[in-house]
């Protein structure tokens, strides 16, 4: 049997799946356009997603801001116009036709907003259904495996009526166990609870966090903030771009649609392991917000060499004293000597219009120009090298 897809195992040494990318599911700058009677559209603007093996993740945006077009790249309903799409060890975006039908089969689960059962099947052929396509259980364990299932979500009783005979909630709920047929790692959902009620929307909730506990990743689109915040990571996606989460940490007090334009200006960038982002003394231009990895503060002296000041990780920043208050960089910033780092860069025009909207920003600041000054005085006091 053809496998294109190592069930959620990294086989390598190195820790990397195939293509060299290093989540479950990695899009890279991908681009969605379409071709309208308007002209192109892009539905997608360069979107970096990464997922963990195990990871519940809620994509929330306006309707259109290009959810379902974001999760269809997931699944391979449809293709990127440009960029990757990796899952695991498998390069999604060059498929053909009949590998793509096959891999999906075996490997995502999808569930719609509006169940999409078969309606001339019963509950359990449908569940069926997916089994006879893929191949990957014996025909004759094929049923049993789909009582299974329906036992799984409480619909076991119902196996031999018409989708029709059963309500919503329950259909979404077969829906679900047609979905884990045949056992794949990735569930992907398109506003599962969108057309159900507050209740019933609510236990269909619960069985896909029981189903995270047993170890899926889904990857869930939903309109329900309440159900959002209850996921290990929500992606927001507005206008095709996803806002970078840290930035909106960062400026609280930005509207959505000031981050999207923030969001459009600003570009990741890597540092590797070890490279000098600041050189003490210098001139500093951009405000850095750490998205990935870490950096060190270093300060140099010429008794004792260098000495790390501090560390900083994911969600932390520089740059925004010296942006602020002027002056050159106090001290060295160097990216991780094992991990490297990714930044977020604001140069120095955005940074200043954006935290003057910022009191809480400002404020800490403040804060943080004088603890700088403080340990940078006291680290230059002691006469022991810590580098
Ligand atoms: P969401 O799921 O967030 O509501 P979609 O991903 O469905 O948004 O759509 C994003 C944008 O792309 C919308 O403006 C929509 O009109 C447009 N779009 C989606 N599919 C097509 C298509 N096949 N042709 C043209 N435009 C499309
Ligand atoms: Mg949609």
């Amino acid at each position: 049997m053809l496998r294109w897809f190592q069930r959620g195992k990294k086989q390598r040494a190195d820790g990397l799946y195939r293509y060299g990318n290093e989540r479950l599911i990695e899009l890279q700058d991908v681009i969605k356009t379409y071709d309208t009677a308007a002209g192109t559209f892009t539905a997608l603007k360069n979107i970096n997603l990464k997922v963990d093996d195990g990871e519940f993740v809620a994509i929330v945006g306006k309707s259109g801001s290009g959810k379902s077009t974001l999760i269809n790249m997931v699944t391979g309903i449809d293709r990127p116009t440009s960029g990757h799409v990796f899952i695991g060890d498998t390069a999604v975006h060059e498929l053909n036709e009949g590998q793509l039908a096959q891999w999906r089969g075996r490997n995502i689960g999808i569930i719609f907003q509006f169940f999409q059962l078969l309606p001339t099947l019963t509950v359990v052929e449908n569940v069926m259904l997916p089994m006879d396509f893929c191949n990957m259980y014996a025909p004759r364990e094929r049923r049993d495996r789909a009582m299974k299932l329906l036992e799984q979500v409480e619909m076991a009783e119902h196996a031999d009526k018409l989708p029709s005979a059963t309500s919503g909630g329950q259909q979404q709920r077969v829906a679900i166990a047609r979905a884990l047929a045949n056992d794949p790692p990735i569930l992907v959902a398109d506003e599962p609870t969108g057309n159900l009620d507050s209740r019933t929307a609510e236990s269909v909730f619960e069985l896909f966090e029981s189903l995270v506990e047993q170890g899926k990743t889904i990857v869930m689109v939903t309109h329900d903030q309440d159900l959002a915040k209850r996921v290990s990571r929500t992606v927001v996606i507005a206008d095709g771009q996803i806002i970078e989460q840290y930035l909106a940490r960062v400026f609280p007090s930005l509207s959505e649609a000031q981050l999207v334009e923030v969001t459009r200006e600003i570009e990741p960038r890597k540092y590797s392991a070890g490279e000098v982002i600041l050189h003490e003394g210098s001139t500093v231009e951009k405000f850095y917000i750490i998205i990935k990895g870490g950096v060190q503060v270093v300060i140099d002296q010429p008794q004792t060499g260098e000495i790390v000041v501090a560390s900083m990780g994911p969600g932390q920043y520089f740059g925004e004293v010296e942006l602020l208050h002027g002056g050159h960089s106090i001290a060295s910033i160097r990216a991780d000597l094992h991990h490297g780092v990714e930044v977020v860069e604001l140069d120095d025009d955005t940074f200043k219009r954006l935290a003057a909207q910022s009191s809480e920003l400002r404020a800490s600041v403040d804060r943080t120009a004088h603890e700088r000054a403080r340990e940078n005085l006291t680290a230059r006091g002691r006469k022991v090298h810590r580098g």
